[in-house]
């Protein structure tokens, strides 16, 4: 009999124990995350959730009758801190709680954590991270008291635009700094950037690009009595934004700890091939810890973590089809998303690697894609409030074809008829 251990319960964990037991794997599964909540999904905790709109079981991944129902173990807020692990591949897990946990299949879904600001003031009351339950716990609340009329949000990803957008639908007024010249500028082209600094602007919040922070300002903690409030953000410039609450989005660190003390290849992530196979051939890594040849398209080359929920589900069908010996590997097309206010956008394919892009309609209609291309390839599309054409650049990628540059620019002909073969091999 063989038992698998999962470390980590999030979107990775819960679908790979899902496939095992779609797989017929009726062997013992024990899953077992930090976190004292039930597994439970990320992406509403910057979106409804912290409108206010969603209650705990909206966000819950799966009933505690699911579990029971497959004879899923699952273990809810203790941490696996060490692994021994026999030459023959069955171990023991250690927890901080004290347990002892015998496997014989080892899995590590073990996510991101985020990562902190490092600058003097950041321990002030109303400086929130969003990454966690307990972090949007905390932080939903908090945006909702009238006092706090004034935030900051220092990060332009993800994250930090979609809770930029929130406080403002709140009716806050929102000041978000961003570093580089650009938002969201590690994952989308100039077009896509451009309209979302546009967007965000239009409906009323401040961004500040290029910001050099100083320091997060407080008061003084003696005269609050306790550890002060935050009053603000300094930049480099001396310029000083006025804050209630300070939002920090500035990404995440993959969480490689296990895998470094399991002496597995560790580079920006627990480094896997297409079959989820750490380097020691036998454990696996799904989701936002792991970092793999880059799956699309083919040929490209090169290693990618992918930080979505898309990939945290396929990694983890593919790593447990791999535990029980059978042959997978990563062959869909990765897609994400991000709703910010009332902009939805969609992201199909990887745009690591364009070498040029083609917008096809209207950002400021706030209705457009913007096409990836590499060699005169379509690779990737960010779509903005165009789902039916998302759905389509998802087909063509999937199908292996394209679309001519030429002919995506033309919004008078739908898509569809403009697609063909895709005669070029990519160059890596
Ligand atoms: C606020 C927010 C909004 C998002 N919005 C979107 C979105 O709109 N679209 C999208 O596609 N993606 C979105 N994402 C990203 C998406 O949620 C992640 O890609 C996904 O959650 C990754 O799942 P995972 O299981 O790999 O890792 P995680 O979700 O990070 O889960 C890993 C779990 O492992 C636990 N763990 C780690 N080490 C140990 C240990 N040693 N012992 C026990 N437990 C351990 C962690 O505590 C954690 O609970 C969002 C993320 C956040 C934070």
């Amino acid at each position: 009999m063989q038992t698998t251990l999962i470390v980590g319960t999030c979107q990775a964990g819960v679908q790979l124990a899902a496939t095992l037991r779609d797989l017929g794997d009726a062997d013992p599964i024990v899953m077992i995350g930090e976190e004292g909540h039930r597994p439970y999904q990320r992406p509403p905790l910057s979106k409804g959730w912290l409108k206010g709109e969603l209650e705990p079981d909206d966000v819950i991944l799966r009933t505690r009758q699911w579990y029971e129902d497959r004879d899923i173990q699952l273990i809810a807020g203790d941490r696996v801190v060490t692994i021994h692990r026999e030459p023959g591949g069955s171990g023991v897990a250690h927890t901080l709680g004290g347990r002892q946990i015998p496997f014989t299949r080892l899995a590590l879904t073990t996510g991101a954590s985020a990562r902190r600001l490092a600058l003097p003031g950041t321990d002030y009351r109303g400086v929130h991270y969003l990454r966690d339950a307990d972090d949007a716990i905390s932080l939903g609340p908090a945006l909702a008291e009238p006092g706090a009329e004034r935030v900051v949000v220092i990060g332009g990803g993800f994250i930090g635009l979609e809770a930029a957008a929130v406080a403002r639908q709140l009716g806050k007024k929102v000041t978000l700094v961003e570093g580089t010249g650009r938002l969201i500028g590690r994952v989308v082209a100039e077009p896509t950037s451009d309209f979302y600094l546009a967007a965000h602007r239009r409906r009323g919040t401040e961004v500040i690009l290029g910001a050099r922070l100083a320091r997060i300002l407080g008061e003084d903690a003696s005269a609050a009595g306790r550890r002060g409030s935050v009053t603000g953000v300094e930049l480099e410039d001396g310029r000083v934004l006025p804050a209630d609450l300070v939002v920090v989005g500035i990404g995440v660190i993959p969480r490689v700890e296990l895998a470094v003390q399991l002496g597995l290849d560790v580079a920006g992530g627990i480094v896997v091939d297409s079959a989820c196979r750490a380097s020691d051939g036998r454990t696996v890594a799904a989701g936002d810890c792991a970092i793999m040849p880059n799956p699309y398209p083919a040929g490209l080359g090169g290693m990618i973590r992918i930080e979505s929920v898309n990939n945290a589900l396929e990694q983890a069908k593919i790593a447990a089809a791999t535990l029980l010996g059978q042959d997978a590997s990563y062959s869909t097309v990765p897609w994400f998303w991000s709703d910010q206010a009332d902009l939805k956008l969609q992201i199909a394919g990887l745009s690591a690697g364009y070498d040029s892009v083609v917008v096809r309609g209207e950002p400021d209609a706030e209705r457009f894609a913007v096409l990836y291309y590499r060699d005169g390839r379509l690779i990737a599309a960010d779509c903005v409030n165009q789902p039916a054409e998302f759905l389509a650049i998802k087909q063509v990628l999937a199908k292996g074809r394209t679309i001519p540059p030429l002919a995506a620019a033309d919004t008078g002909v739908p898509l569809k008829q403009s697609v063909v073969d895709a005669p070029v091999a990519l160059a890596s």
